[in-house]
C-alpha cells in the first residue's frame, strides 16, 4: 500500500512505524512501488531530467542499501546508461525514498552530467565529490532535511 497521490513532503512527513517494526526491517516495497517512488522524485526533485534505468529490489545486498552502477556504453538522450539496485527490506518508507534520491543524484552524475563531460573529452563521474551536492537545491535541502533523524546517507 504506497499513499498514491501524497506529494513527497507529505511522504517524508507521515509518522514513522514503530520501533519493533523498524527493527524487523519490515518495509518491503515492491518493484511496482520503486518505480512509483523513482517517478515521484524525478517530477519533484530532478525536473523529469532522467529516464527510468532498469530498477532492481534484491534480497542479499547486506554491505549497502543502494547502489548505483553507471556503464561505459556509448549513452543516449533516450536511454539511460544506469541501472540501480536497491535492497529489499527497509526501517521505514523514508528511509527508502531518501537513499533512492540519493541513487538518482548518482544517475544524474552519469546521465545528464556525463554527456557534457564527454563533450569536453572527460570521462564521466559518479562520486559524492561537488558535482553530487550541486544537485541539492533548495527544493531537495528542503526534503533532505526532513528525512528521519536516524538516517544517513549511503
Ligand atoms: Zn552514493
Amino acid at each position: 500500500m504506497y499513499y498514491e497521490g501524497l506529494t513527497l513532503k507529505e511522504l517524508m512527513a507521515t509518522p514513522l512505524p514503530p520501533i519493533t517494526y523498524q527493527k524487523k526491517l519490515m518495509y518491503r516495497p515492491s518493484l511496482e512501488e520503486a518505480i512509483y517512488t523513482y517517478n515521484l522524485l524525478n517530477e519533484q526533485i530532478f525536473s523529469n531530467k532522467l529516464l527510468i534505468p532498469e530498477i532492481e529490489i534484491m534480497g542479499r545486498c547486506r554491505k549497502y542499501w543502494g547502489m548505483c552502477y553507471g556503464s561505459y556504453d556509448e549513452p543516449t538522450k533516450n536511454k539511460s546508461s544506469c541501472k540501480i539496485r536497491m535492497m529489499d527490506k527497509w526501517y521505514c518508507r523514508q528511509w527508502f525514498i531518501t537513499t533512492l534520491a540519493h541513487e538518482m543524484c548518482h544517475q544524474y552524475q552519469w546521465d545528464v552530467q556525463g554527456i557534457e563531460r564527454r563533450k569536453i573529452g572527460k570521462e564521466p563521474i559518479m562520486s559524492h565529490g561537488p558535482s553530487f551536492f550541486e544537485l541539492r537545491d533548495k527544493e531537495a535541502r528542503d526534503f533532505v532535511k526532513k528525512r528521519p533523524r536516524s538516517q544517513t546517507l549511503v
